[in-house]
């Protein structure tokens, strides 16, 4: 166990990270325990796989910085597990393999209103008895209104009722490429076994499956497969069934044989609730008319409420002052993003192609000069931090890249954010054209 002076270590690190890093500090950290320190090595345990994932992607600088500032020393961090889960691999171990789980897509975490009401109970049910309520079960609504966060919640809840249950949650896209990979590999059959053989498939925005493609018909025997095993399917789209555009009719009928449910924008009262819920989860209470000025500027997505939270928590710490409804005002008034338009990573390449006048041919090509390597690199940063695209999504636009290289890309421009003050009055006049374009 850890001693009283380790312990005391890990609550300097958890302070100094908070003011350096509010967007990525959650509620739970208080949770965190110091297992043990010793030869330069702190070791640090949280509840779960998806959050020691969470703090291996979004913390593992911030947290070993902190420490160095903390102790005056060079320290490594460990994370660890608590509950005897396996500890989480590194990235380049998990690169390929399924969507790993946010902790911050509970049920707890969901806000529950008119608007998402039936979706929400439809989840817990098939949560708790996978494939014998709802088979399948296909959420669909607009963008940002919660569907993703309910397929995370229906797994993290089945791992804890069911932990010998698989499941196997991607993205369309990544189902369609790992189908391709597996037929250039001739090792079709892996690829079978590996979605024919699981308690639950979660499949996220199967609006991307295309028409007349083998990976449609792939799809349909693996659906088969599984809804005669009894096996759970979840689906999500930005339609219902019937008005996706490529889909074979046979695909759509077998959809429609179970639960299709839609989610809603939230009613002014959900959103109120849902700024207070994402607040509380970053550990930060903010007053009830601060929660209603954002909802009140923010109504159809709630992704763009999230970016409202965080441009308020960023206009604070980079005053150093308290959050209050003026600065609220005055973070959110210059800022058209909220309850406008979402960012784009095209609208991001456009900016930073611009910038540094490169071509984005440039950008997806192999090359590695520093001239290009750099542009790259800050698209990837930037569309990390201004949209909700996935690694792999990112990778795609920008050449075929892999997550693990757009990860490596995030950490190392924001460590120059951090300690070159050119990089960062770059990235803030990038992000002011790409938010507030003229
Ligand atoms: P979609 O997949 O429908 O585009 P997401 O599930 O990605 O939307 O949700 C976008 C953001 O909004 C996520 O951060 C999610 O946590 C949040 N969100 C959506 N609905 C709710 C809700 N009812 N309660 C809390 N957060 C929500
Ligand atoms: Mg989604």
């Amino acid at each position: 166990m850890a001693s009283q002076d380790t312990t005391e270590v890990l609550d300097n690190i958890l302070d100094r990270f908070k003011s350096q890093d509010p967007v990525n500090t959650r509620s739970w950290f208080e949770d965190l325990m110091a297992v043990q320190f010793s030869g330069g090595l702190l070791e640090i345990a949280c509840q779960d796989e998806a959050k020691a994932q969470f703090l291996y992607d979004n913390c593992l600088v911030g947290f070993t910085k902190a420490a160095q500032n903390a102790t005056g020393h060079l320290v490594s961090i460990k994370f660890s597990v608590l509950s005897g889960e396996p500890a989480p691999k590194q990235l380049s171990e998990t690169a390929g393999k399924k969507t790993r789980l946010h902790p911050d897509y509970t049920f707890e975490s969901f806000v529950v209103g008119p608007c998402n009401r039936l979706a929400h109970a439809s989840c817990v049910a098939v949560s708790n008895a996978l494939g014998t309520t709802y088979n399948p079960l296909f959420l669909y609504g607009n963008v940002g209104l919660g569907k993703t966060h309910l397929l995370h919640a229906i797994c993290h809840e089945a791992k804890k009722t069911l932990p010998a249950a698989e499941f196997e949650f991607l993205s369309c896209e990544e189902f369609v490429n790992s189908f391709v990979r597996a037929i250039e590999k001739g090792s079709l059959a892996r690829f079978q076994s590996q979605f024919r053989n699981v308690d639950i498939l979660v499949i996220d925005d199967v609006q991307f499956l295309r028409e007349r493609e083998q990976s449609q018909e792939e799809f349909f025997h693996t659906f088969n497969a599984l809804y005669n095993n009894h096996k759970q399917i979840v689906l999500t789209a930005d339609c219902p069934p019937g008005q996706l555009p490529s889909l074979e009719d046979r695909l759509i009928s077998r959809f429609k044989w179970g639960l299709v449910t839609r989610l809603d924008a939230p009613s002014y009262e959900t959103r109120i609730a849902i700024v207070q819920k994402k607040a509380h989860l970053r550990g930060l209470s903010i007053s009830e008319d601060i929660a209603e000025y954002v909802a009140h500027k923010v109504k159809a997505n709630i992704r763009e409420m999230e970016g409202a939270l965080t441009i308020i928590y960023a206009t604070a710490q980079a005053c150093d002052e308290p959050i209050t409804l003026e600065l609220a005002q005055q973070a959110l008034g210059h800022n058209e993003i909220a309850g406008k338009k979402q960012i784009s990573i095209t609208a991001i390449i456009d900016a930073v192609t611009e910038y540094f006048d490169v071509r984005l041919a440039d950008l997806q090509s192999k090359r590695r000069s520093q001239s290009i390597t750099l542009p790259r690199q800050v698209c990837m940063f930037l569309a990390r931090n201004l949209t909700r695209h996935s690694l792999e999504e990112i990778g795609g636009h920008l050449g075929g890249r892999d997550h693990t290289t757009v990860l490596h890309a995030c950490s190392k421009i924001g460590d120059l954010k951090q300690n070159d003050p050119d990089t960062r009055a770059q990235l803030e006049e990038l992000t002011a054209a790409i938010t507030d374009p003229k």
